[in-house]
């Protein structure tokens, strides 16, 4: 199998991750409160996740065998992983199916208790952000992917083709190509910049109108990956990029433009 290399995938790190501090019972909001069978059980299947050195994506037993393998029955099962899925340390799919979740090894958070609305701003911050990190990174991942870390890549790109209901594991192509660059900083700081700015991120995605020329742009960039061509993969991130932020300023003017005064209608420049 191939050597993952996702952020904090030693056994060690698991400890002070947050989910971790869930099996800790941070969930509870006491971390004096004694530690419940619901606690025990996410902490064992955490356990067991760093144990067998799975990743995201890769599945775990069904909740029927994992509930026979810690002798308790299938529903308390399912409300111990219930818990490992709202930090995504795991995911739960239709037909019973677990699978790891991204989160499992993320050392940071979105504030749940954040009060901005004021996404289009933050949005424009977000990819300003991304500009400034992920084209850099494109051009790691030319020179240190492996074969696993392409298979991946073209299974995220799959994902994005496929209706958010299909049973097998999601993959999103940035955090995948930061994982490729081998650098384990690099993709805590895309995987963490993702989740906490995930409301602004979820945003932007929905401006993604042509579902078509994204794909396209992600495929070119693999194809660049592939054949670890640098320059090309690091040039079409900026240009993909580059293209996002045109999306949400365009956007942005729209709808702050003044009543009775029409957008005037852009063409790609
Ligand atoms: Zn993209």
């Amino acid at each position: 199998m191939h050597e993952a290399k996702p952020a904090g995938s030693t056994p060690g790190a698991m400890a002070g991750s947050a989910a971790g501090a869930i099996a800790g019972g941070l969930l509870s909001g006491d971390p004096a409160r004694p530690e419940t069978l619901s606690d025990r059980l996410a902490s064992g299947v955490l356990s067991l996740i760093n144990r067998e050195g799975l990743n995201q994506g890769d599945p775990l037993p069904t909740v029927k065998v994992l509930a026979a393998q810690f002798s308790v029955t299938t529903p308390t099962m399912r409300e111990a992983l219930r818990r490992l899925q709202a930090t995504d340390a795991v995911e739960l799919r239709h037909g019973s199916g677990v699978y790891v979740g991204a989160g499992v090894h993320r050392t940071l958070m979105p504030n749940p208790n954040s009060m901005i609305t004021d996404y289009a701003e933050l949005a424009i911050q977000l990819v300003e952000a991304r500009l400034v990190i992920e084209p850099g990174i494109a051009a790691l991942a030319a020179q240190h992917r492996d074969e696993a870390d392409l298979e991946r890549l073209e299974l995220a790109l799959e994902t994005a083709t496929r209706s958010p209901d299909d049973p097998r594991p999601h993959l999103y192509f940035h955090r995948e190509l930061a994982r490729s660059s081998g650098n384990k900083v690099l993709y805590e700081i895309v995987d963490s910049l993702l989740e906490v700015r995930a409301r602004e991120q979820q945003f932007l995605r929905r401006l993604i109108t042509d579902r078509q020329r994204d794909y396209d742009e992600h495929q070119a960039i693999v194809v660049a990956v592939r054949a670890g061509d640098s320059a090309a993969a690091e040039s079409l991130v900026r240009e993909h990029l580059r293209e996002l932020r045109y999306t949400v300023e365009r956007t942005e003017r729209q709808v702050s433009a003044p009543p009775g005064e029409p957008p005037t209608p852009r063409t790609r420049e």
